[in-house]
């Protein structure tokens, strides 16, 4: 079974694009999740295949049609789809590590990509669409807020990173961030391997690492410090 991911965007070609690439690609090869991106427009019945039209009330731009985003919604997600709806928006909850961790553990997601002004606000209620946000900027379409989210999630499913790569001591994991990491050559254009590294102590390198990841984050995100005990 695993993890199964649908998306529903006006660009399905743009899929898997990264997410087709090295481990999170593997994955998907493995069957260790699975994605389909399926074409707004298949669910359009006009002439031209129109999929949005001019806001009620007046402004610029357009607006997805709810009727067409249902139709797309029902055939890939029946009412029974134990997987949370999300949809892509600059409106929604921030994503965080915590919420990836969550979604992990879960069946799979249906992702539903905006574009233009963003959908009509009756399907999210309609059909129960948890809007979410990669950050507090714009992007143009949800594609590639859907890459982001998935990305985070499919690493985090046993199997996917593999034996030799690890997620637990990296950064947003326990609300710091992530100490800096050197590797070969041990001096680069002046430039030294805090000589900790290369000690063989591991008590002293585990201590220093903490130390940096604490000073990092205080220095960088001290939000975070404060959400230590979330
Ligand atoms: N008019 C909307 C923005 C539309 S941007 C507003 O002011 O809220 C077009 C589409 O891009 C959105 O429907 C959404 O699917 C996607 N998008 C833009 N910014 C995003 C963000 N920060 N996180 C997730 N999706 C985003």
């Amino acid at each position: 079974m695993g993890f199964k991911a649908d998306i529903i965007t006006l660009f399905p070609d743009l899929f898997p694009g990264p997410l087709g690439a090295s481990i999170i690609g593997r994955g998907l090869d493995k069957g260790l999740w699975s994605l389909t991106a399926t074409g707004l427009r298949d669910f359009a019945t006009s002439k031209h295949k129109d999929v949005d039209d001019t806001p009620s009330g007046g402004g610029p731009g357009m607006v997805l049609r709810p009727d067409i985003l249902g139709r797309a919604i029902d055939a890939i997600s029946p009412q029974n789809d134990p997987r949370p709806r999300l949809l892509m928006s600059p409106r929604g909850k921030p994503f965080t590590q915590k919420k990836a961790h969550q979604l992990a553990s879960g069946p799979g997601l249906v992702l539903i990509c905006g574009r233009f002004e963003g959908v009509d606000q009756r399907i999210i209620e309609a059909r129960n669409l948890t809007e979410i946000s990669v950050g507090d900027y714009v992007l143009a379409g949800g594609e590639v807020a859907a890459m982001t989210i998935l990305e985070a999630i499919v690493r985090l499913i046993p199997g996917v990173l593999g034996s030799s790569a690890s997620s637990h001591e990296e950064s947003h994991e326990n609300s710091l961030l992530e100490y800096p990491q050197y590797t070969r050559p041990q001096n680069f254009e002046g430039l030294e391997v805090p000589p900790v590294l290369t000690s063989g102590d591991h008590k002293k390198i585990k201590q220093w690492r903490q130390a940096q990841s604490e000073a990092i984050t205080a220095k960088i995100r001290p939000d975070l410090l404060s959400k230590k005990t979330d």
